[in-house]
């Protein structure tokens, strides 16, 4: 299994990343480029990312299932102020450069809200900026993702997403858990979702997985991550996507909250990963996540 979660990237770029990946006994990650509410980046500095490729290589992570995520404020969707729709790709176009300069192989990227637009309009104004984009043919592959339907975003049915990737080759799509399950796909009924997926978009479009459990019920469009087995999908789905045959070599990616002290009080938090990707691993769900996370990090 190829699995791993959101780490940061931080002072030391992506050896940074790596080192946190390995913290959490990963073998896969993904990063912003940045702080993913803005778009102030760092130029890559070379002899960080050789290191970080060497660390991967020592350690089983094969930079080929590395996965980068764009900022989320950018909105291709939205084109009412002609100005802030070319900021959003042309920094768009500015990640996938720095994911080349990595070698990094996917950036996944939210398609963007319709905000007062018709939902027609805001998709094809997304289909138009990808189409800019993809024409200048970076080595880096967009994925879009599955979003929950949260406002008035875009592509929270495979309907949407099949027609942003309408004549869009390059394209491929990251499947959010926690999303699917808020827009109305209901994840205890995997193989049901993945016949549909096949025959809407096409099994092979699929080069990401966002593994996360729902603090919300099916189809209530609010899209707030939970640990794993401790939402409304449950642990048994979730661990049924992670080892499921058909999605065998695409990576798995965890985006769950962090834990505080309690459930409750978050004054200072702590990453869940290192342990939730122990209890997939040995498909065994941990009751004890919140205990068993104060043991390993507080002191
Ligand atoms: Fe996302
Ligand atoms: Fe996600
Ligand atoms: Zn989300």
């Amino acid at each position: 299994m190829i699995i791993g979660s959101h780490v940061s990237f931080g002072s030391e770029q992506i050896l940074g990343s790596v080192k946190e990946a390995i913290s959490y006994g990963a073998n896969t990650f993904m990063f912003y480029t940045g702080a993913p509410q803005n778009t102030m980046r760092k130029e890559i500095d070379e002899n960080l990312t050789k290191e970080a490729q060497k660390l991967m290589l020592a350690n089983n992570i094969e930079l080929n299932n590395v996965i980068c995520h764009a900022p989320y404020i950018i909105n291709l969707a939205n084109r009412k102020d002609e100005t802030k729709w070319e900021f959003s790709k042309n920094f768009l176009e500015q990640e996938l450069k720095r994911c080349d300069e990595l070698g990094i192989k996917f950036l996944v990227v939210h398609p963007g809200s319709a905000v007062g637009l018709p939902k027609e309009e805001a998709l094809k104004n997304i289909w138009d900026a990808l189409e800019d984009i993809l024409k200048k043919d970076y080595t880096c592959q967009i994925l879009l993702e599955t979003m929950a339907g949260k406002g008035t975003e875009c592509a929270s049915t495979l309907e949407e997403m099949a027609i942003l990737l309408q004549n869009h080759d390059k394209l491929g799509v990251c499947i959010d858990t926690c999303h699917l399950n808020d827009a109305g796909y209901n994840m205890q009924e995997f193989d049901q979702f993945l016949n549909e997926f096949a025959t809407k978009i096409g099994l092979e479009k699929i080069r990401c997985v966002h593994i996360n459990d729902s603090k919300n019920p099916l189809g209530s469009h609010k899209d707030r991550h939970a640990n794993i087995g401790y939402g409304t999908i449950g642990f048994a789905a979730l661990n049924k996507i992670c080892h499921h045959e058909k999605l065998k070599n695409v990576p798995k990616i965890l985006e769950t909250p962090y834990v505080g002290e309690t459930w409750e009080d978050k004054t200072r938090i702590y990453p869940p990963y290192k342990l939730e990707i122990e209890s997939l691993r040995q498909e065994k769900f941990n009751e004890h996540l919140l205990e068993d996370i104060h043991k390993i990090y507080k002191r």
